[in-house]
């Protein structure tokens, strides 16, 4: 269960959210100090935030009731895609230690960049 709770003031203006920190436990927030985040792959979704105390950077999974319940209490929400390169075609072996010591010695060319353009073109994959 996430640890959170949005409470509105008496002048109905501003809303306190508290938070957990896994360093100082439970911290108040107002809607501008989180942010959601919603994956539009697979409709994960996550509420980020600093916190006030210790500044330490905390990220949690949020259900969509929680996701509602950060919005509609007026945090921004911030829609993310997952990366392209999960859905490509893998070919090839496994990278093996040979390949990372190619590899190095590949940059220690000034032309490397061309190098590696050229092993991509004559890639049959590509
Ligand atoms: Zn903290």
């Amino acid at each position: 269960m996430a640890g959170f709770r949005a409470t509105q003031g008496a002048d109905r203006t501003v809303t306190t959210i508290r938070a957990n920190c896994p360093t100082c436990g439970d911290v108040q927030l107002r809607a501008a100090d989180l942010v959601v985040r919603v994956c539009s792959d697979d409709e994960s979704g996550s509420y980020t935030f600093r916190c006030p105390t210790c500044a330490v950077a905390v990220a949690k999974g949020a259900s969509k009731r929680i996701v509602d319940l950060l919005v509609s209490s007026g945090v921004r929400m911030e829609v993310w895609r997952l990366p392209a390169e999960l859905s490509e075609a893998r070919t090839g072996g496994k990278l093996q230690p040979d390949d990372l010591l190619d590899f190095h010695l590949l940059l220690e060319s000034d032309d490397w960049f061309a190098g590696v353009e050229a092993m991509v073109r004559r890639s049959p994959s590509a």
